[in-house]
């Protein structure tokens, strides 16, 4: 998961691109309202967060761009405790949800995982991670545009990792998200690699880039970047 930082103070910028990579997220940070346009506009984000005090082209006015273009790209808000009507302009101008500063980073962490999951207009119908892309919708999978033939399970593992991906999914999360077993994960963990295994076969086998990385000991990552 891609998130874009926009705030000036470097320091409370900092701090989230260091607590959001620690968590996995791929963090890029804008100082100015003018950079973080620019990144808007030229890259591609799962959620922005938005500190709405910036010098130069203020938070409000790059939502409002944002939204103009029709870009649905979930947007947090930051404002200042006491800038009550600031969070209600933000909210009428689009944005997603909002935290007050100072925050304490786990609600934070929180409100952008409530946002991840909604994804865009509640629901997020395709996914894409490199040249592996997903419709959700039309139930189909391909990579470098040649389609992938997957079981149901394999489908649904491959739909959670890329609607986490950037982020170490635990052999527990799949057994209660994926298989939606209550009980403890441990009797599932063989299945689960199995499944693994056969993905990955049909997803990175035939690939030069793998995408689909385990995690000793603690679970799996689909991620463009080389581990
Ligand atoms: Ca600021």
């Amino acid at each position: 998961m891609r998130i874009l930082v926009i705030e000036d103070e470097k320091k409370v910028a900092q701090a989230l691109k260091k607590g959001l990579e620690s968590e996995h997220y791929d963090v890029e940070v804008a100082f100015s309202g003018e950079e973080g346009f620019f990144l808007l506009h030229s890259q591609k984000f799962d959620v922005v967060i938005l500190d709405l005090m910036l010098p130069g082209r203020d938070g409000l006015e790059i939502l409002t761009a944002l939204r103009s273009k029709q870009d649905k790209t979930p947007v947090l808000i930051l404002t200042a405790k006491d800038a009550v009507e600031d969070r209600v302009v933000g909210l009428d101008a689009g944005a997603d949800d909002y935290v007050i500063k100072p925050f304490a980073f786990p609600e934070l962490l929180a409100r952008l995982r409530a946002l991840l999951r909604r994804g865009i207009d509640g629901q997020i119908l395709k996914l894409k991670l490199a040249d592996l892309e997903m419709d959700v919708v039309k139930h189909t999978i391909a990579r470098s545009g040649r389609p992938i033939s997957l079981t149901v399970k394999e489908f649904e593992i491959i739909e959670y990792l890329l609607r986490n991906h950037g982020q170490v999914v635990t052999r527990e999360m799949l057994a209660k998200d994926v298989w939606e077993e209550t009980q403890r994960a441990t009797p599932l963990n063989n299945v689960i690699d199995v499944h693994i295994a056969r993905l990955r076969k049909k997803i990175d086998e035939p690939f030069v880039k793998k995408l689909l990385h385990t995690v000793r000991g603690v679970g799996f990552i689909l991620t463009e970047r080389t581990l």
